[in-house]
């Protein structure tokens, strides 16, 4: 459905709710001293990241049949954990810089008002599981490390070891081939852009399609072909040396968020991943925080995102998104509000925001929905997209506010 259409819905919906979008990017009340009652949506509806698997199907025949959102919303995290080619979560996700997996996860169910979750947990597979467990059988909502990891086992959670071969090769070659930055941080004064390196200027400008640098092109190429030898030397297999090659330049995200809405109106959304690949141990990031990674308000949506955690955590995304829907914005409108607040932290300052990225995913309460990105394409020039299931099972182009492609933090 083009994004016009969408605006358009979703205004109608608005509008029979008493409330509507007028204009681009202002929203006002219509007054009516006969509000018209809130119409559920028609189908159920689910919005998340691409899968490439039969969960998501799977979760929206799960609530044609009746079941629970946030059930739901938990097949499809738990499809994504349970694969260990899936590098952004669960069993197979990438390790913090010691090689060890942490994973964070959080949940919040509509119906019943409450929330769940865990940060920097260690050996438990199912971390949204796991959040969801936290939210009903204890009267806390984030437990977090080695107390987290005992929670787990009480409730009969298995323990394993969640780094797999592939993910523990991919580590030991950023270990010998990374450089371990931190710091100092995109928001720091000290802050500099990478040497070899520019938004406009430098080996990273090939990535962007609007400022191409050929003269550097070459230098990727060769780096990249200069990785992929080293790790053909490290016992890499063939089909994981590209993707090996480029961790060690632009450390992973990933994640994913699940937002699900019922033809009860019911919502939940969910929330899971192992974080920034080499973190600093113990480093949490937007995903287990309740109103950054995800939120969830029975009344009025449920949004979740995936990137940079820090630059979410900092304007509390998720939670910013369904305030302002709460305040007329349409899905879209919400979410790139939420984008404007990460820009605004930089003093819009193109040069850092090109190393940052977002996307939102986001169901308002009547089946109005949106996916907005900072930036427009990947790496490879290809749009960003999320996946949406309302009957029919699509990806859909991300609305985003900056037009190019983002460069992930890192400082080459
Ligand atoms: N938001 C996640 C984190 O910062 C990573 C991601 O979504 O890519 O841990």
């Amino acid at each position: 459905m083009s994004t016009s259409r969408r605006d358009f819905l979703s205004r109608t919906a608005m509008a029979a709710a008493g409330t509507v979008g007028v204009g681009a990017g202002e929203t006002a009340r219509v007054p009516g001293d006969r509000p018209v009652p809130y119409q559920p949506p028609k189908k159920p509806i689910i919005v998340t990241r691409e899968t490439g698997d039969t969960t998501v199907a799977e979760a929206y025949a799960m609530l044609e049949g009746g079941a629970d959102t946030l059930d739901a919303a938990l097949h499809i995290c738990q499809g994504r954990e349970d694969d260990p080619k899936d590098h952004s979560v669960g069993l197979g996700g990438l390790p913090n810089e010691d090689g060890v997996v942490e994973l964070d996860a959080c949940v919040m169910h509509g119906p019943t008002r409450r929330a769940g979750s865990v940060a920097a947990v260690q050996n438990i597979r199912h971390a949204a599981l796991l959040a969801k467990t936290v939210m009903q059988r204890t009267w806390h909502v984030m437990i977090v490390g080695k107390g987290a990891e005992q929670f787990a086992v009480d409730e009969g959670f298995h323990r394993e070891n969640l780094l797999t071969d592939d993910a523990r090769k991919i580590w030991l070659f950023w270990k010998e081939h990374g450089n371990g930055w931190w710091g100092p941080g995109l928001d720091s004064p000290d802050w500099k852009p990478p040497a070899i390196g520019s938004p406009t200027q430098g080996p990273m400008a090939m990535l962007m399609p609007r400022h191409p640098a050929p003269e550097y092109a070459q230098t990727i190429r060769d780096t990249m072909r200069r990785l992929s030898a080293m790790a053909e030397r490290m016992g890499i297999r063939p089909e994981l040396r590209r993707e090996a090659a480029l961790q060690v330049l632009w450390p992973t995200t990933g994640t994913i968020h699940v937002s699900a809405l019922n033809t009860k109106g019911e919502m939940s959304g969910a929330t899971t991943t192992s974080g920034l690949a080499w973190k600093i141990p113990g480093r949490v990031g937007d995903s287990p925080i309740i109103g950054a990674g995800c939120y969830t308000d029975q009344d009025i949506g449920s949004a979740g995102a995936t990137g940079n955690g820090e630059e979410n955590i900092k304007v509390a995304g998720a939670h910013t998104i369904v305030d302002q829907m709460r305040q007329g914005a349409t899905p879209k409108e919400a979410g790139m509000e939420a984008l404007r607040r990460i820009a605004r932290n930089y003093n819009n300052d193109m040069a850092k925001l090109r190393y940052l990225d977002m996307i939102y995913y986001i169901v308002r309460r009547d089946g109005a929905y949106a996916g907005v990105s900072l930036w427009s394409t990947r790496g490879t020039g290809v749009r960003k997209n999320f996946v949406v299931h309302d009957g029919v099972l699509r990806t859909e182009p991300c609305d985003y506010l900056y037009e190019g492609t983002t460069l992930s933090i890192h400082p080459f």
